[in-house]
């Protein structure tokens, strides 16, 4: 099984500090029978061993590692071994994957990759398989200890939902789960904090709160346990303060929240529902209340909206600094493959690098795909890594530092704040211009 990097550096593969456990290569590994032997390669920071003998490569694709993913797949297949790619990706771009491997998986794994194993063992490997996407499935386990000695930061990856129940122009979330959000049950999750032991855990749910009513079951169920975690959530979790309650006493430290833009025309036009309360002064209610739940949130903005200048995304710093968010995203918006935003684009003549930016060998990592509106692509790419420079400066560091509420609120706050600010400076821009692929 194999994890791809994205690419490279000037001179050599880039090597991410950051790195969390590859969960999805985990859960296949728990769906495949006992008797196979298998091998975790992560190509973000191990070579990956061509030459061991193997019947069969798993390569997860994300749209980001496409590029390199379809090269370790000729590596093997130059070899005479077979690959299967699965992914959200293969799902969101089934025939062009096709054309790079011996077999594809879309959809989840659950259902259909014991059939895989069968057929790959008889030497009957189809070339597609289609599985429905849902629930995970009860009584799966994450094969952890493929993961060990890796040099994985130190935070058990876990999942309670998938999918969300908004449609945002933008994400392949929403396209991938058409919209539907699908929910474990809370004692399955129990039992698998239990079987970790780490009390560090990321939800890595695309948005935990997209429903409340499960949210609240799951988290009165974690009050006991007194682990610390954090996931990803949409801003509307701020008019519910039974939710608020229950989620920091739950041991929540913040969530990965998108704000997107501060003009409601982009909001609107991007279709972000859980954004939708009455622009600035709306934000600033909602912070307060993130605030008085001691959150450490992480911002995410998206830039070059059809109603974005340069100078609108500079006052995205100035909000990001100004409310002292823990950490922030200035993420060039991407057009990824079939979601709305694509379609729109691609219909409007606006897509650069021919549309398939993640396999032209001129693009490079956080450049604008597209042609914004009322800017030049050029301006995009260079106000999105101003953004990210000033952000991540020393002197902003500090200056984020100082919030009594929230990274000041304990010494251990404060520890997690100074650490992962360190780490996400260096990694941030170090990525900057990275070439996706490593040919
Ligand atoms: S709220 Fe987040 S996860 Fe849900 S559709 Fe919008 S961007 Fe996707």
């Amino acid at each position: 099984m194999i994890r791809p990097n994205i690419g490279r550096l000037e001179h050599s593969l880039f090597l991410d500090e950051a790195r969390m456990e590859p969960l999805a290569l985990g859960v296949l590994a728990g769906l495949t029978p006992p008797d196979v032997e298998i091998t975790l390669y992560d190509d973000r920071m191990e070579p990956v061993r061509y030459d061991e003998p193997a019947d069969l490569a798993a390569i997860s694709v994300e749209t980001f590692t496409a590029r390199r993913a379809y090269e370790i797949s000729a590596a093997y297949r130059q070899r005479g071994v077979p690959v299967i790619l699965g992914g959200i990706h293969v799902t969101l771009m089934p025939d062009e994957a096709a054309a790079y491997a011996d077999a594809i998986f879309t959809g989840d794994a659950e259902t259909l990759w014991p059939q895989v194993i069968d057929d790959a063992r008889c030497g009957r490997l189809r070339k597609v398989y289609h599985a429905p996407v849902g629930a995970p499935h009860p009584g799966v386990l994450p094969r952890r200890d493929l993961f060990q000695g890796k040099g994985y930061l130190p935070v058990t990856l876990l999942q309670f939902s998938r999918g969300c129940r908004f449609a945002c122009e933008f994400c392949a979330v929403s396209r991938y789960f058409n919209r539907a959000q699908f929910c474990r049950a809370v004692d399955e999750v129990l039992a698998e904090i239990e079987a970790q032991g780490r009390r560090h855990l990321f939800f890595v749910d695309d948005n935990i709160l997209a429903d409340h009513a499960a949210a609240k079951e799951l988290f009165r169920a974690l009050i006991p346990l007194r682990i610390q975690w954090v996931s990803q959530a949409s801003l509307d979790m701020t008019e519910d303060l039974e939710l608020m309650d229950l989620m920091a006493r739950s041991g929540c430290l913040g969530n990965v929240v998108g704000f997107e833009s501060l003009d409601p025309q982009n909001l609107q036009s991007m279709r972000k529902a859980p954004n939708l309360q009455g622009g600035l002064d709306a934000y600033r209610q909602q912070i307060e209340v993130l605030k008085d739940y001691g959150l450490q949130t992480w911002a995410a903005f998206t830039l070059g909206h059809d109603f974005d200048t340069v100078e609108s995304i500079h006052r995205l710093l100035d909000f990001a600094l100004e409310n002292r968010f823990s950490f922030a995203a200035f993420n060039v918006l991407m057009p990824y493959p079939n979601t709305p935003l694509y379609q729109r684009l691609a219909a409007e003549g606006r897509l650069l690098y021919g549309g398939r930016w993640w396999l032209h060998p001129e693009y490079r990592f956080n450049y604008a795909a597209f042609q914004p509106r009322l800017m030049t692509a050029d301006d995009l790419t260079e106000a999105g890594f101003y953004c990210r420079a000033h952000f991540n400066s020393p002197g902003a560091i500090l200056h984020r530092a100082l919030d009594l509420r929230t990274n000041m609120r304990s010494l251990y706050r404060l520890a997690i704040y100074a650490i992962y600010s360190r780490l996400f400076r260096q990694e941030t821009l170090k990525k900057h211009g990275m070439r996706l692929g490593a040919e």
